[in-house]
């Protein structure tokens, strides 16, 4: 394989970092963006060197423009030309019903679930593709079960940004497949990583294990399979496809 080189948002840990090694694997070079966790960020990326791959740390918050602009930069600058984007980074906030959300917290999850990915994917495009003078790729963006079923009395607005991630794919797999570039969405169901403990919402794994046929929760590597998966040339002819990693939820 020649020489390719992957984004992904949000790879300090959980399924991001799962994806970034996983990746390396299957010989792509990664530029490992976080937010905060440069420490975390840096032992992803000595993992994908230990694979014989490239990696690069580039902190950005997806919720702001000007950041993601420096961010492509500098993939561009020091991993090279840019063949897949995983748009990975996401945050769910603490339960609440729709009567107790500010505007304040809608913004924020528009904000990084939503126009972060948008953003983070018109930049992969301007540099992949074929009409900007790129060679194709491919973008694979994370939604979730969630988008399905709701979250009532949860977090009802990030179900609803994931939904409009599935709209997204499925829209922008049409509209840039002649620009060579496949988009894909991979909607995990329960899997264990912190984001539950960042929102405080770790006590509800164990009670949510029953509503799964599987009877277990995902692991973000059974996740990073399928992102890897959809990366692959033996993806070639799936695009616009929304693929459940969710134990049979
Ligand atoms: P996680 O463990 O909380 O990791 C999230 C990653 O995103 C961290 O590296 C975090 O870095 C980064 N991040 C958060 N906000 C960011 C921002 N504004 N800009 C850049 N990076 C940011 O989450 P996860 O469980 O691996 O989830 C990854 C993706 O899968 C998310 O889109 C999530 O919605 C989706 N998903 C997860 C589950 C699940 O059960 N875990 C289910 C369905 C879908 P910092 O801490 O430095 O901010």
């Amino acid at each position: 394989m020649t020489e390719r080189n992957l984004l992904i948002t949000g790879a300090s840990r959980g399924i991001g970092a799962a994806a970034a090694v996983l990746a390396a694997k299957a010989g792509w070079n990664v530029a490992v963006n976080c937010r905060r966790e440069r420490a975390a960020a840096e032992e992803v990326a000595a993992a994908v060197r230990a694979e014989g791959r490239r990696a690069l740390v580039v902190p950005a918050d997806v919720a702001d423009e000007a950041q993601i602009l420096a961010l492509f930069a500098t993939v561009g600058a020091e991993l090279g030309p840019l063949h897949g984007l995983v748009n990975n980074a996401g945050v769910v906030d603490v339960a609440a019903r729709v009567d107790q959300m500010s505007a304040e917290r809608l913004a924020r999850m528009w904000a990084i679930n939503l126009s972060g990915s948008m953003l983070c994917a018109r930049e992969a495009i301007r540099r992949m593709g074929r009409s900007h003078g790129g060679a194709g790729g491919v973008i694979v963006n994370l939604s979730s079960a969630a988008a399905r079923v709701g979250s009532p009395g949860l977090y009802l607005d990030y179900s609803m940004s994931k939904a409009a991630i599935d709209h997204f794919t499925t829209g922008l797999a049409r509209e840039v497949a002649a620009d060579g570039i496949r988009v894909n969405a991979v909607r995990p169901g329960i899997i264990d990583t912190e984001i539950h403990a960042t929102s405080g919402h770790a006590e509800r794994l164990a009670a949510a294990v029953p509503q799964i046929p599987m009877a277990r929760l995902g692991t973000a590597d059974e996740v990073a399979q399928a992102i890897v998966w959809l990366l692959s040339d033996e993806a070639a002819y799936v695009t616009g496809a929304l693929l459940d990693v969710t134990g049979g939820r």
